[in-house]
């Protein structure tokens, strides 16, 4: 068998690493990565030891059956970060966990070798065909290359400016759109006032790493409802409480979570044991929602889910708040009305969140931390593109990614689920919801290969 792999980020590497476990002898895996790194992807890239993950090591295994292996590996390991105690409660470099799976990739492909084999690739894909024996990856050169099967794992996309009409007034220069590219933040200068759009992780992401660089301007970020992550504290088991399909209504919801969270209270434990005991069961209570209860979810619930589900390492917010209390960064909520240039180089006119006057902000530089992009109507990414106008793949209904079936089988325009085609990962945001952090993921690709290959084993790397 012949599986193509698009995306080398944790979602294709660790979907490879379950493969190589299971694929039978003879097997070939392409893996393709248009960076030519094979591993870290986007989130775990960073060169800065400041930027952390925002999960505790214990739950950053790459494999969900074996929970200790990236502690194992952390403690076999003379490296950097902080010292891992044995409960697993640290938030370790993002950049050290993308060694980790290059590693864990590398270890993985020799053990299996020659029987299975892995070839990467570094060429982009740039289409796919699908033929009845087959599915054909197209590239740039023309070149072409058959294959049984293909993954989209091609994760995370840039942000999208929001209310982008007035931008074209404003200097590129002053618009910093990638912020995950140090070398667009390079252009801030240390004396410069900075307004971020976004305050979620991407947000205190930027501010940590100005706050690190010594910067000296203001800091203002920007969101809807003001709203900055949560902070991590140590949890502690608490029992699923949520039944999937049991009045399936995010208020029904919430009025759950809030009775459990009192009753938390009344054993001393927090409300971040409750969130965290949604984990296990959040993908089929969201799938237990009918479209319109997941579109008041989306309307109305949202912001509030992530600061409190997707939260920050205690020693990053200690950071943000020490910026925040030194009165070097602010955070406003309200809405985008308007950009025009100025002498300082750019003006926002941001209406105040409850209705008001615009306010009108200055600043040097704009970061676009609002997010990654996850409507693919206006994704112009080539394989993106190439899916949609052959109709191959085709939007989720609320436009969060590619709309997939229960296999995770790409739904073609005409609503014909693939047997040759599939994305996992983040596009599959509108089927799952929460397909974001390692753990979702993990647990994807691994029921994924298990569909595939049930009966075979290797087990996981050492
Ligand atoms: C900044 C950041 C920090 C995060 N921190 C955490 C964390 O601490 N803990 C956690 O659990 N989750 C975290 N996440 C969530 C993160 O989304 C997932 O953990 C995971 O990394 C997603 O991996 P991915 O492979 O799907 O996406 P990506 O990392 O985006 O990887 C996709 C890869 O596909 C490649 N690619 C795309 N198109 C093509 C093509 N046509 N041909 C070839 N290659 C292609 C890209 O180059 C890229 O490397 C973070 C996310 C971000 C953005």
């Amino acid at each position: 068998m012949r599986l193509a792999i698009i995306g080398a980020g944790f979602t294709g590497t660790q979907t490879a690493l379950e493969l190589l476990r299971r694929l039978p002898p003879g097997s070939h895996i392409l893996l393709h990565e248009r960076s030519g790194v094979f591993g870290p992807g986007l989130a775990y890239s960073t060169a800065h030891a400041d930027h952390l993950l925002n999960v505790r090591a214990a739950n950053m295994s790459a494999f969900e059956d074996d929970p200790s292996h990236f502690l194992r590996w952390l403690w076999a390991g003379d490296l950097p970060g902080p010292a891992v105690p044995p409960s697993g409660h640290a938030f370790m470099p993002r950049g050290l966990y993308g060694r980790y799976l290059a590693e864990t990739l590398a270890a993985a492909e020799a053990q299996v070798a020659p029987a299975v084999t892995v070839e990467r690739s570094a060429r982009p894909v740039i289409g796919v065909d699908e033929a009845p024996d087959g599915v054909d990856l197209k590239f740039a050169d023309g070149d072409r290359c058959r294959v049984d099967l293909v993954v989209v794992a091609t994760g995370n996309n840039p942000p999208q400016w929001p209310f982008p009409e007035g931008l074209a007034a404003v200097d590129p220069f002053r618009l910093i759109g990638d912020p995950w590219d140090d070398g667009e933040l390079g252009r801030i200068g240390p004396d410069d006032d900075v307004v971020i759009l976004g305050t979620g992780l991407t947000a205190v992401d930027v501010v940590t790493l100005l706050g690190r660089r010594g910067h000296r301007g203001r800091i203002t970020a920007l969101s809807r409802r003001g709203l900055l992550p949560s902070v991590h504290e140590q949890t502690r088991p608490w029992k699923p409480f949520l039944v999937p399909g049991e009045d399936p209504r995010p208020l029904a919801y919430l009025r759950r979570v809030r009775d459990e969270v009192r009753k938390a209270a009344l054993e001393g434990i927090g409300w971040r044991s409750v969130i965290d005991a949604l984990r296990p069961a959040t993908q089929d209570l969201w799938r237990a929602l009918p479209l319109a209860e997941r579109q008041r979810f989306l309307r109305h619930l949202r912001p509030w889910w992530e600061v409190h589900r997707h939260r920050m390492a205690p020693q990053v917010a200690e950071g943000i708040f020490a910026l925040r209390d030194a009165g070097q960064f602010a955070v406003k909520a309200g809405r985008i009305r308007g950009w025009a240039a100025a002498p300082e180089g750019l003006a926002i006119s941001l209406g105040p969140k409850g209705g008001g006057a615009a306010e009108r902000l200055t600043a040097a530089f704009a970061v676009n931390c609002t997010g990654v992009s996850v409507d693919y109507r206006r994704i112009s990414a080539p394989l993106v593109r190439h899916l949609l106008d052959r109709g191959l793949a085709r939007p989720d209904s609320l436009g969060l990614g590619f709309d997939v079936d229960e296999n995770f089988g790409l739904i073609a325009a005409d609503g014909t689920a693939s047997r040759r085609l599939f994305a996992l990962g983040p596009p599959c945001k509108g089927a799952l919801w929460e397909i974001t952090a390692v753990p979702d993921i993990r647990k994807q690709s691994r029921a994924f290969a298990l569909r595939l290959f049930p009966d075979r084993d290797r087990g996981t790397p050492s």
